[in-house]
């Protein structure tokens, strides 16, 4: 085993360990991630600093050990989420996560929301294709809306239509300038309809951003996650961090507030949009549905056949 896998390897079972000992202790829940990270008035992006571990106190393998530890609660409160459905509840969950390039957007599709695939729905956003450019740019948006039980996760979003289409002035400003209110609407909507909207942005620094794009070009196995364009949206930095600001302004709603997790530090990011998460669900209330059928009669007939 070469020294940086035994190292990982080493890690890991320091973080199993700790893991089974916060659970064992009880340790959980940790709590305060919402009102920390919530984007509230008077907001500024450029005041946050992407290294920092808000709500958390702990380190590294702290963190780690802390994201293991909740993901049986995660699991539990995604199933009460989808049993509620099965009695005929509506209530749906969707998380929505927007971020810079290499800003681990998944990393989070993979370590935090892959504890119950069968009530996830998860889409990521491309360029839009000729098909859905010739709808409504919330056309594509709709038919990725998670179904009653269902977590929906968002890999990029509805976002990018006022992101990367206001920074490259793919649309005319008059057109772009109206999405903020239409996309506010289409929240309230989506709420009213049953639908828990949680909307975090992983913000890294762009320091950290030319270190995780120079690994891609270092490593054979990472290439594949490397395009040329990522070096052209870097150019446009700023103008991207007016857009998302600018994104901040107009639809953190007391509905469906943003979030801003510092996610320089990989396990920070994760853990924190796992917190948000179970914030979410744990405010929703979520209870096992009764039977409607008679338990004791229905035990009985089973006993005798
Ligand atoms: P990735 O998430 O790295 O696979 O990249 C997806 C790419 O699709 C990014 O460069 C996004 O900016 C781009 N993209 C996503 N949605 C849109 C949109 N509505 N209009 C234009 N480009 C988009
Ligand atoms: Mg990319």
């Amino acid at each position: 085993m070469g020294k940086g896998k035994k190292k990982k390897a080493d890690e890991k079972v320091e973080v199993a360990e700790l893991a089974d000992e916060m659970v064992a202790d009880g340790v959980h829940p940790l709590g305060g991630f919402s009102d920390a990270l919530r984007v509230e008035k008077g907001f500024v992006l450029e005041d946050i600093d992407a290294a920092s571990t808000p709500a958390f106190p702990g380190d590294k393998i702290a963190g780690k050990a802390a994201l293991q530890s909740a993901e049986e609660e995660l699991a539990d409160l995604l199933e009460r989420l989808w049993a509620e459905s099965t009695a005929g509840s509506k209530r749906a969950l969707l998380l929505v996560v927007q971020g810079m390039d290499t800003s681990g957007k998944g990393g989070i599709m993979r370590h935090v929301v892959s504890v119950n695939p069968e009530g996830v729905k998860a889409t990521g956003f491309k360029a839009p294709t000729k098909e859905e450019l010739s709808h409504d740019f919330l056309w594509r948006i709709e038919k990725a809306l998670p179904q009653a039980g269902q977590l929906g996760v968002f890999d990029r979003s509805q976002y990018e239509d006022v992101l990367v289409v206001r920074v490259h002035d793919l649309v005319p400003e008059e057109v772009w300038s109206k999405r903020y209110a239409q996309i506010n609407e289409f929240e309230r909507r989506v709420i009213a309809s049953g639908t828990k909207i949680v909307k975090v942005m992983t913000h890294i620094s762009k320091d950290e951003q030319k270190t995780r794009l120079m690994e891609r070009l270092e490593r054979p196995d990472k290439y594949y996650k490397f395009n040329p364009g990522d070096v052209d949206e870097r150019l446009r930095w700023r103008d991207y961090m007016e857009a998302y600001q600018a994104v901040f302004d107009k639809t953190s709603t007391v509905g469906a507030p943003w979030h801003v997790v510092p996610s320089d530090r990989k396990w920070y990011a994760r853990l924190a949009v796992q917190q948000l998460l179970l914030e979410a669900l744990r405010d929703m209330d979520l209870q096992w549905p009764k039977a409607d059928f008679d338990v004791e009669a229905e035990k009985k007939r089973l006993a005798a056949s």
